[in-house]
């Protein structure tokens, strides 16, 4: 991966050339996916990679705003294959308890299309994909910590379109409070289910049960068990740090309930670098 190609003195301009809700309007939680293209300028990344956003004007202090970190949403050949643009998944930070809405959430998600930005990055080099055919990829994430979960699985999407990909199983546990909430829900209903493997949980759904993406894992325990087991298989948790711990308490569980030994194991997906986990 190439990272810090430009750094907040020397920031590049992209132009946003898409700006559209990608969950359920009227919902709380509002999130976008936005467009940025490069132009003719060279911006190359890869799947599992971020890039920072600054956004205009100044902080309380007088201050030029500090970046904010956005995972790419899109794979490495473009939003649109073979074009120089990249996505993001956005959520709208509106300002609960009185406080003042986030700064760059919502630049972000008021952009209109033409309208130019100041990126830097791309930043991160530990949450790459596997590139070697028949890698399985476990994915978890709840919200827009589905954007890197996005870029590998239309990576994997395009590669098989092409008659390129050669086997290696997708497991994706995504949460969100409802379906409403839950980005790229449409979409990710149009996947073959030959392809990927998808389990949802929803935690607001009302009447329902609670579900965490932890409860489908442990409804799914067989599997990832035998995954666990697999060397080839690479494990991603994306989203709010408040998921980790119970996604990493499941995971051991998982394992125990397999007769497999969570330190070894866990320090083996360490070593090997099959454990990624980001989480803001
Ligand atoms: P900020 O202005 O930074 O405010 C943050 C929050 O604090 C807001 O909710 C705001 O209402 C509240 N707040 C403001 N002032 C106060 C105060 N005085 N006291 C208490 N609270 C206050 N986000 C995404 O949407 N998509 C992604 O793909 C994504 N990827 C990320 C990847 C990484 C590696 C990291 C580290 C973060 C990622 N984030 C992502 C989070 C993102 O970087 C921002 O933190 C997020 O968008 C909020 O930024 P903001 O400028 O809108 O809010």
């Amino acid at each position: 991966p190439y990272t810090n190609l430009h750094g907040p003195k020397q920031p590049i301009t992209a132009t946003v050339t898409g700006n559209v809700q990608v969950n359920e309007a009227g919902t709380e939680n509002e999130t976008h996916h936005i467009v940025l293209d490069f132009g003719h300028l060279p911006f190359p990344v890869l799947e599992g990679q971020s890039i920072g956003i600054l956004a205009p004007g100044v902080d309380a202090h007088g201050k030029p705003h500090h970046a904010r970190q956005y995972s790419i949403a899109s794979p490495r050949n473009g939003e649109r294959a073979g074009y120089n643009n990249l996505s993001l998944t956005v959520k709208r930070e509106r300002g609960q308890d009185g406080h003042p809405p986030g700064v760059c959430s919502n630049y972000l998600c008021d952009l209109a299309v033409g309208d130019t930005v100041q990126v830097i990055g791309p930043f991160g080099a530990s949450f790459l994909m596997p590139n070697h055919p028949k890698s399985h990829l476990v994915m978890i994430c709840t919200g827009t910590g589905s954007a890197p979960m996005r870029a590998m699985t239309e990576w994997r999407r395009r590669q098989r379109a092409g008659g390129q990909f050669e086997g290696g199983r997708l497991m994706l546990f995504f949460g969100a409070r409802t379906q409403q909430e839950l980005p790229y829900f449409g979409p990710l209903q149009k996947l073959p289910k030959d392809f990927i493997d998808i389990e949802l949980a929803f935690s607001r759904t009302p009447g329902q049960p609670r579900q965490y993406v932890q409860d489908r894992m442990r409804a799914r325990a067989a599997d990832l068990a035998a995954l666990l087991a697999d060397s080839q298989a690479h494990f991603y948790v994306c989203g709010l740090k408040a998921m980790e711990e119970g996604v990493l308490q499941a995971l051991q569980e998982i394992a125990h309930g397999a007769g497999l030994d969570w330190p070894t194991l866990g320090a083996a997906l360490q070593r090997e670098g099959r454990l990624h986990l980001e989480t803001y």
